[in-house]
């Protein structure tokens, strides 16, 4: 059983330079405008002066003075992303989509050769529909096949045989493994660990100490051990979070009160499906009940509770209640796309390890 993960190379911005050739071969972000923008995107020219995801714009600009930014284009690349998962799923293996432009494809039980021939078609059915490169890595597992892609950016492709895993890890930072975050990171080089291959050789009380009852499971994927299978999406197409309330409602103070907890729920839901979300909305259910409800479409999808919050509060204000008592009041988000915002580079994972996001 192989994996493929396939990955747009700089995906915004490559669609950008497609759509604008003047664009190509200059340094370019992929930015809003606000003043704590940050870059979503860089061009491949635009990261050798240390442009990339997730840097304020601001010192974007000052890394790179003749930066051109571009605004994004949410709707555009959408479209592109369903043409491109069209074209992952035309061969009828499972996909796990896991941002608008990567995935994951389960390859059955093609052999390597097979898999490797599967994986080079894919790549070539998406430049020829859209004239977009993606990186793709093969291997036996969900973890190498993804460091794989990353390692032979932009237009590559690389595929790790079995049984050669852990050979091709033992040299890489220590920080490449899934789990390991910038936090576990520096633990491990205190310990003298940089490099995953002096993790895999590492004794199990050092292990112990370091990763407590996780610690089987870091040996297992330094080593490539990897055995996560690919997961299709399911289909989600809104979550919400909604309150009837015994006594209707007039006080607007309490009705925010509630939209805090309900940002909380439903940003909980999307980080526990893996996705994000567009547009943010509230539904006020009136004590004559009357239903109405209001919505806000965002510039960049989000899981931030307190980004919804602060869209949904605006949603209720838009609502102009005015003292009109409420029997029920709910939060929905809704134009949800896999993954994680693009403008948050890193989270924390639960069990204390962090996973980087990918460009
Ligand atoms: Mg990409």
């Amino acid at each position: 059983m192989f994996v493929a993960h396939f990955d747009v190379d700089a995906f915004y911005a490559s669609v950008e330079i497609r759509d604008d050739p003047s664009l190509r071969g200059k340094p370019l972000a992929v930015a809003g405008s606000s003043r704590r923008a940050v870059v979503l995107t860089a061009s491949y020219e635009a990261r050798p002066f240390g442009v990339r995801s997730a840097l304020p714009l601001y010192r974007a600009r000052e890394y790179c003075p003749e930066l051109v930014v571009v605004p994004p284009h949410m709707e555009k690349y959408r479209i592109v992303s369903r043409e491109i998962f069209g074209i992952f799923a035309r061969r009828g293996f499972p996909v796990e989509g896991l941002s608008l432009d990567e995935a994951f494809i389960a390859l059955g039980d093609l052999t390597f050769d097979e898999a490797c021939e599967a994986a080079r078609a894919v790549r070539a059915d998406v430049f020829a529909a859209t004239q977009l490169t993606v990186s793709a890595g093969v291997a036996s597992g969900k973890m190498v096949a993804k460091i794989a892609s990353d390692s032979c950016k932009p237009d590559g492709f690389l595929a790790v045989a079995r049984g050669d895993e852990a050979q091709f890890l033992a040299p890489m930072p220590v920080g490449r493994l899934w789990g390991v975050g910038p936090k576990t990171q520096a633990r491990l080089e205190q310990a003298g660990i940089t490099r995953i291959g002096d993790l895999a050789k590492c004794d199990d009380v050092t292990l112990r100490e370091l990763f407590g009852s996780w610690s089987a499971h870091v040996r297992d994927l330094a080593r490539g051990v990897d055995t996560r299978e690919v997961e299709p999406e399911r289909e989600t197409k809104s979550i919400s979070s909604e309150e009837t309330f015994e006594y209707d409602v007039r006080d607007e103070a309490q009705l925010i009160t509630l939209l805090r907890e309900q940002a909380r729920d439903v940003a909980a839901s999307l980080m526990q499906e893996n996705l994000s979300a567009q547009t943010v909305g509230v539904k006020i259910k009136r004590a004559n009940f009357t239903v109405l409800g209001r919505q806000a479409h965002l510039a960049e999808p989000t899981r931030d509770p307190r980004r919804i919050f602060r869209v949904a509060v605006y949603c209720l204000r838009r609502a102009e209640l005015d003292g009109a008592p409420v029997r029920l009041l709910g939060l929905r988000v809704a134009s949800l796309v896999p993954g994680a915002p693009k403008q948050a580079a890193l989270f924390e994972r639960q069990d204390g390890g962090a996973r980087k996001l990918n460009e």
